[in-house]
């Protein structure tokens, strides 16, 4: 038994919603069956989720994650991860003949489908987002030039594209939510015929745990964020945490928590970002309780029933 570190009485306040969105449960479900119905190795461009659990279960189970398709041997199977992938990588890998299943998530392959059909229209980009990350690799590689990234507001200034009468704004969809509406303020400032997307590119995923995030910062003495240090979703959380004057800490697993962080806390509030399991938060329940939490109590949230279909070939004896 640990020493009793929290405030007497202290309880356990579960964000909701917190972890797994739909596209990452889609994400998984592609490799698993893959797995499931080619048999062991499945190769996997990047990591499926940024999530280090979640890729070692799948490690284990046969899934060999690679990030250059030379690693990928003629005849394989081949996942691209959720992030989503360019057109070089997708005409690469179908060029090489590998079978190909991609766990691309629908919300990001929507804002790939829109910058492709503007760039048809003649537009150029503003990309916000983080230099960098697979998913504004992959959407900045739809198109082979015009499309110019932003990461704060200072490339606001500096950012120089070719034409201003036809631009359009795209954002990656993990960002955080405030700091995306001021740099879209920004953009806009400075080019005001700027288009913007018919609905935010930031998705619903995103929004939910960020909301939930500020309802329990609110209520809670330190936020704990369960998500591993890839995880852009994740990071946005802690920080928003922060940002909201409450101690707010990731960690990969329960094993990353610190005891000092909870001394005389009451109120301890526990998320997960989108890619991160629910047993991993149950272990932090549990390592939090022996730290002296008495009481677990999910706190009221938006209810997500969203489910992405699986592309095609996939379907296993087990489905009828
Ligand atoms: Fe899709 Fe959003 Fe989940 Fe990323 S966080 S996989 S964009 S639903």
């Amino acid at each position: 038994m640990q020493n009793h570190v929290t405030a007497a009485d202290a309880s356990i306040v579960l964000a909701e919603p917190r972890g797994f969105c739909a596209g990452v449960d889609r994400a998984i479900d592609i490799v698993e069956r893959a797995l499931l119905k080619f048999g062991k190795p499945i190769y996997v461009r990047h990591e499926i989720v940024h999530n280090t659990y979640v890729v070692n279960d799948l490690k284990a189970r046969g899934a060999i994650f690679i990030e250059d398709l030379d690693e990928v041997p003629a005849g394989a199977t081949l996942v691209f991860s959720a992030h989503g992938v360019s057109k070089a990588v997708q005409q690469e890998a179908a060029r090489r003949g590998f079978r190909i299943f991609d766990a691309t998530c629908p919300l990001v392959t929507k804002v790939h489908v829109e910058v492709a059909k503007l760039a048809r229209e003649g537009y150029e980009f503003i990309m916000i987002g983080h230099k960098g990350h697979p998913e504004v690799e992959g959407t900045m590689g739809q198109l082979d030039a015009g499309i110019h990234l932003v990461e704060d507001l200072d490339d606001v200034v500096r950012v120089e594209p070719a034409q201003t009468d036809k631009l359009a704004v795209v954002t990656q969809t993990t960002l955080s939510v405030d700091d995306a509406a001021a740099i879209t303020a920004a953009v806009k400032q400075r080019f005001p015929q700027i288009r913007e997307p018919k609905q935010q590119d930031i998705c619903y995923a995103t929004q939910n745990r960020q909301d939930a995030v500020k309802l329990l910062s609110s209520q809670a003495d330190i936020v704990i964020v369960v998500g591993s240090p890839s995880s852009s979703n994740s990071n946005r959380l802690a920080e928003l945490a922060r940002r909201l004057g409450v101690p707010g800490y990731m960690v990969d697993s329960a094993g990353d928590l610190r005891p000092e962080w909870f001394e005389g806390k009451q109120t301890v509030g526990l998320t997960a970002g989108a890619s991160a399991p629910e047993v991993l938060v149950q272990q932090v329940v549990q390592q939090i309780r022996a730290y002296g939490a008495t009481s677990v109590r999910n706190m009221d949230g938006v209810v997500e029933n969203l489910k992405f279909p699986l592309p095609k070939g996939l379907k296993l004896d087990s489905d009828s």
